[in-house]
């Protein structure tokens, strides 16, 4: 063959195999896309689940789960269950994290705290849904790929700071929800005290085995505090000084 035409052949390969490549890139994104509907349907909004929250549903439906996980758990990624992130923490099941963000009633003006950035996931849905996002991670290389994952998807209204979360976030304070996804033994005093005057904070409290969330709403000065649902979540590390 002459060289024009080893040329030519090589180049039609070449757009072949890029061809190829886009193709299997849009069925995997239609693939992820149609896992997402799927567990929105049977994990969120199905009788016994009972998220009713048109908003949150919307905001599940769209926002890239597979995203935020480690790329050899992306098939999981629509699964009933948490996954393993690195670091010996886990993003939670689709279900809790929809379940924590219907419980805070968010609104498009809310700024919003979290405690325990993790992946970034359960950020990007709030970021989805309120004004600000700002959340805290201890674990520094967490931190710091969640905030790359987050900018890389364009989720420009989500703050990340490597820091012990039990301390809160005072020169953003006050906020009009706080979601703590680690479990501390007891309620941290700072988050109730940069709680907003009718804000709401939804916090897993208790040892690893016994654990239940709670809804703290703060009413005239005073904290209400009522039990919602049984649950296991890591542990919060840090700081109780
Ligand atoms: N919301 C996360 C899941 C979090 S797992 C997501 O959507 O993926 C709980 C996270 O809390 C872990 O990453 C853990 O490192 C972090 N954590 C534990 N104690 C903390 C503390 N004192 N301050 C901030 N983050 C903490």
């Amino acid at each position: 063959m002459s060289g024009a035409g080893s040329k030519l052949l090589a180049s039609g390969l070449c757009r072949a195999a890029v061809a190829l490549h886009l193709t299997m890139f849009s069925v995997f994104a239609a693939d992820f896309t149609a896992a997402r509907q799927r567990m929105v349907r049977e994990q969120l909004a199905a009788p016994g689940r009972d998220i009713t929250n048109r908003q949150v549903l919307a905001a599940m439906a769209r926002v890239p789960r597979h995203e935020f996980v480690p790329e050899n758990a992306r098939d999981g990624a629509y699964a009933d269950h948490p996954l393993p992130i690195g670091h010996g923490q886990t993003i939670s099941q689709p279900y809790i994290v929809a379940y924590m963000t219907e419980v805070l009633e968010p609104r498009p003006t809310d700024r919003v705290l979290e405690i325990g950035t993790g992946s970034g996931y359960q950020a990007a849905v709030l970021a989805a849904l309120v004004k600000e996002v700002y959340s805290i991670e201890i674990i520094e290389p967490l931190a710091r790929r969640a905030e790359a994952d987050l900018k890389r998807l364009a989720y420009t209204n989500v703050h990340v700071r490597a820091g012990d979360g039990y301390k809160g976030w005072p020169e953003a304070a006050p906020f009009d929800a706080i979601i703590v996804t680690c479990a501390p033994e007891e309620v941290p005093q700072p988050l109730i005290d940069q709680l907003k005057e009718g804000g709401r904070m939804i916090i897993p409290v208790g040892p690893i085995y016994d654990q239940n969330l709670y809804l703290l709403t703060k009413k005239e000065g005073k904290v209400l505090r009522q039990a919602v649902l049984a649950v296991r979540f890591v542990p919060m590390t840090g700081g109780k000084k």
